[in-house]
Parts: C-alpha cells; sequence; structure tokens
C-alpha cells in the first residue's frame, strides 16, 4: 500500500513530530505511572506498618499499667486501685480492638489473640481471688506472660515493615529494569521514524532545488515534477510552468536572431558590393584618401559579414545543443584533427604545440568535441604572443575523460572566468579587446561540454588554462570500451 503525503508541507511537518514524539510520550506517561503506583503502595504499606507498631507499643504500656495497678490491688485492696486497673483494661481491651481491624499478618493476629486470651485469664484470676497475698504472688509471673507477647508483637511488627521495605526495593528494581527495556525498544523505533521523516520532509525540496538548478544552467528538456505535500506539487507545477516559459522565450530568441540576421544580410551585401564597386575604380577612379576610405568600409563590411554569420552560427548550434550523436570516439585523432586544421594560423604565428595525449576513448559527439577543442585552441592562438608554445594534454581520471588546454598569452583575470562563458561576452582588457572575436567561442563550448554531462573550469596559470572533463561510460552505465 502507498500512503500518500499531506496537503500541506506544514501538516507533513506536524504529523511527523507527532509521530515521532508519540512513543516517548507513551514512555514518560507509563514511566509516571508506575512510579506514581510505587509511591502510593509504598505510602499505604509504610503507613498501615507503623500504626500497628505503633499500637502494639501502647498494647505493651498498658500491659505494664494493668500489672502495676492489679499488684497494688492485690497488696493493698483498695477500691481506687481497682477502678485504676478497670479503666487500664478498659484501653487495653480498645486497643486489641484497634488491632484486629488492622491489616495484619497471620502471626501478628495470632498473638492478637492470645495476648486477649491471657489478659482475659488474668482479670478473670483478679476477679476470683480479690486482694489476697496469693494473688500477690501468682500476678507477677502471670504478666511476665503478657508482657513476652507483648514484646513478640512488636517484634512482629518490625519485622513486617523490614519485609514492606524489602517488597518496595524490589518493586523499584522491576519498575528501572521494565523503563530501562521501554527504552532500549524505544530508541531505535525514534531513531528510524526521525529519518524516515527526513527524507520524506527534504525529498520534495531536494526536488525543487534540483529543478530549480537545472533551470538555471538552461537543462528545458526533462518536464519538472515534485512528490510530496500538496502545497510542494502545486510548487513543482509552477516550476515547470515556468519551464515551458523559458522553453518558448528560448525558442522566440532563437527566431528573433535568425529573423534578425537574415535581415541584416540583404542591406549589408549591398554596403558590400558598393565598396567593393567603389574600390575597384569602376565607377571612376578615387583619390588616396577616397580610397583609403572606400578600403576602411569594405573592411568593416567584411567585419560586420563575419558577425552576422557568428550570430546565425550561435542560433544553429542552440537548436542543436539538445540532442547528441555519440559513439566510441578515439579522442586523440580528434585532438590531432583539430591541430592540423589550424595549421596555416599555427604556422603564420610560429607557434608551437606541444601534445602530450594519452589514448583514451569516450562515448561521445565527435563533431561536438572537436567545434569545442576547436573553439579552445583558435582562442589559445589567437590570444598568445608570437613564436608562444600552446600544450594540449588529454588523460583519464576517475572515469572521466579530461582535456587541458595552456598557453602563454595573457591568461583570464579571476573576476571575468565565470563571464566569459556567457553568450557575446568578450574581455574587457583594451589589448584583448582590440582582437576579433564574437564572444560566443566559449559559450558554445560550455553548451556543448555540459551536454556531455560534464563540466568545463579556468585553472590559474601565467597563460590561460583551460580544463574539461565529461563522462567517459554511457548515460544507461557502460563503459566505453579502452
Ligand atoms: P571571443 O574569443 O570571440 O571573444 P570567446 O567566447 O571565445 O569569444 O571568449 C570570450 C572571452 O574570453 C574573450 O573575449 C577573452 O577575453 C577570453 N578568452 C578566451 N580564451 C582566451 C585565451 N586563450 N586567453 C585569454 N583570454 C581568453
Amino acid at each position: 500500500m502507498k500512503l500518500g503525503y499531506p496537503r500541506s508541507f506544514l501538516s507533513l511537518l506536524v504529523i511527523g513530530f507527532s509521530i515521532v514524539a508519540a512513543p516517548l510520550l507513551f514512555a514518560l506517561a507509563s514511566n509516571a505511572l508506575a512510579f506514581g503506583q510505587l509511591a502510593s503502595l509504598a505510602e499505604q504499606a509504610v503507613h498501615s506498618a507503623v500504626k500497628v507498631t505503633q499500637a502494639s507499643r501502647s498494647l505493651l504500656a498498658e500491659v505494664t499499667s494493668l500489672e502495676r495497678s492489679s499488684r497494688q490491688y492485690a497488696v493493698a485492696g483498695e477500691a481506687t486501685f481497682l477502678d485504676a486497673y478497670r479503666q487500664h483494661r478498659v484501653n487495653f481491651v480498645e486497643l486489641t480492638r484497634q488491632l484486629d481491624a488492622m491489616a495484619l499478618s497471620e502471626a501478628q493476629r495470632q498473638e492478637v489473640a492470645a495476648i486477649e486470651r491471657d489478659e482475659s485469664g488474668v482479670n478473670d484470676l483478679i476477679n476470683h481471688m480479690g486482694p489476697t497475698p496469693e494473688l500477690s504472688r501468682r500476678l507477677p509471673q502471670e504478666f511476665a506472660i503478657l508482657a513476652q507477647r507483648g514484646q513478640s508483637l512488636v517484634r512482629l511488627g518490625d519485622q513486617v515493615i523490614e519485609a514492606g521495605i524489602e517488597q518496595l526495593q524490589a518493586q523499584a528494581v522491576q519498575a528501572r529494569n521494565s523503563v530501562f527495556w521501554l527504552m532500549i525498544a524505544l530508541v531505535p523505533t525514534a531513531i528510524v521514524l526521525i529519518a524516515s521523516f527526513t527524507y520524506l520532509l527534504s525529498r520534495p525540496i531536494n526536488q525543487v532545488s534540483e529543478s530549480i538548478r537545472s533551470l538555471g544552467e538552461g537543462q528545458f528538456a526533462k518536464p519538472i515534477r515534485v512528490e510530496g505535500p500538496g502545497d510542494m506539487v502545486r510548487l513543482g507545477e509552477q516550476l515547470d510552468w515556468l519551464r515551458e516559459r523559458l522553453v518558448a522565450l528560448e525558442a522566440q530568441k532563437t527566431r528573433f536572431l535568425q529573423h534578425m540576421s537574415h535581415e541584416l544580410k540583404t542591406p549589408l551585401t549591398a554596403l558590400r558590393e558598393g565598396s567593393d564597386l567603389l574600390s575597384s575604380g569602376v565607377v571612376g577612379n578615387l583619390n588616396a584618401e577616397q580610397r583609403e576610405i572606400a578600403r576602411i568600409l569594405q573592411e568593416n563590411s567584411i567585419e560586420l559579414r563575419k558577425l552576422i554569420e557568428g550570430l546565425l552560427n550561435y542560433s544553429a548550434v542552440h537548436a542543436q545543443a539538445s540532442y547528441l550523436d555519440a559513439k566510441i570516439v578515439q579522442l586523440r585523432e580528434v585532438v590531432r584533427r583539430v591541430v592540423n586544421d589550424r595549421k596555416l594560423a599555427i604556422v603564420a604565428k610560429g607557434i608551437r604545440i606541444e601534445l602530450n595525449c594519452e589514448h583514451v576513448t569516450a562515448y561521445c559527439d565527435e563533431e561536438k568535441i572537436r567545434v569545442v577543442l576547436d573553439n579552445l585552441l583558435s582562442n589559445a592562438i589567437k590570444y598568445s604572443p608570437e613564436r608562444a608554445l600552446i600544450s594540449f594534454k588529454l588523460y583519464k581520471d576517475q572515469g572521466d575523460a579530461v582535456f587541458e588546454v595552456l598557453d602563454e598569452g595573457p591568461g583570464i583575470p579571476p573576476s571575468e572566468r565565470e563571464k566569459i562563458f556567457e553568450a557575446f561576452y568578450r574581455g574587457a582588457d583594451a589589448p584583448i579587446a582590440a582582437i576579433k572575436g564574437s564572444g560566443l567561442g566559449l559559450s558554445i563550448v560550455k553548451e556543448y561540454i555540459q551536454l556531455h554531462k560534464g563540466a568545463i573550469e579556468v585553472l590559474d596559470g601565467p597563460g590561460a588554462h583551460f580544463r574539461i572533463r565529461f563522462p567517459r561510460k554511457k548515460a544507461e552505465g557502460e563503459e566505453a570500451a579502452a
């Protein structure tokens, strides 16, 4: 069964926290209950045991009083002593009655019954004999037995208290153990729950941030879908709407570029033909100044045509940049071909080329990689001083194919290292700006390398140092033959 996400991110958060907190709250509540029960049991046990012991001690004291008043009565025979004896007896009987009503152990109950029985015997003896020397002689003996019973009742009470304390200690240990095992079971459960909810909460956020990143990198092909609570799904739909808008804008831009380039070409051709006619002298001889103006016109119209062709080329490249015509390619051969194609320019500037290429194959679009290397090499030639050295490196690194191109030109200032990959961006340095170019070469390089799931970076160096890497494997995960 697949559980659905709730309608909002906040509900997911609240549900998550409640589910994670529930077992912990349960543990807290059951602990509180167990300890509460234990505390009230302890209170009850101690309270009743103490009451029994107190009553037993009072009973013992009453036995002493009974002995004293009965012996006085036996010796002196006065009615006041008999009254005192009877009063103490009332107290004694009341105490035994109270003890009977208390929660007693079996031994205590038997002891109370025995003391009642013995006392009643002594009472019968006193009533029967009256104040006689015989009674005086027998009373100490009888009361000694009663006192012994009273003391054993007190001792039994103490034993009950001790047993109660031991039982409480055992219960406390049991309660502590059950809390311990509850915690052992609950902590991993809480960790698993926290991990699951962290995943559920972070997944839609990661999907949104991943979608925004790919939009930022200009990857518009894949539709955006966010899985998660309702509000996050709607956010995903809005991002997809944005993607569609960007796709439409991109198409509009390309159409506009093609249209403009085409429209500019017609008047430009007329301009060029006019300047050609003027320079050739067909429409009449020109003086030196006029010839110079005609030459400037001719040169600039040629330059303008190159720019327009660049624009057209760029929009064509852009239109092509969405698919790869990939196969297994020997990259070293591509480097050789590119260098060979630029031989004229290289020789013209007296430039030395150093090739440091390993045997590397990759699953890639050969033509696009050729364009990438050609743009880098043509820039290196363009920006290098005469008789400088240009180095090419090619090697494998952790499943990637890596190219490096180094030259001895002015290099790229750190502040421009991001911007040079933007379309139509040209370096700000005056001498460099003087070198003609369209500012499109590196943006095409970046676009093609991203299409290969690779990256380009500019490294520090005395001159320019570019490094390109892209995976040698097919996207499905199969490595190209080495
Ligand atoms: P272009 O070379 O036509 O101006 P690019 O997109 O190829 O356009 O390059 C953009 C900018 O990057 C250039 O204007 C230049 O400032 C800088 N650049 C590129 N390659 C080099 C290099 N090898 N040495 C110095 N600067 C370079």
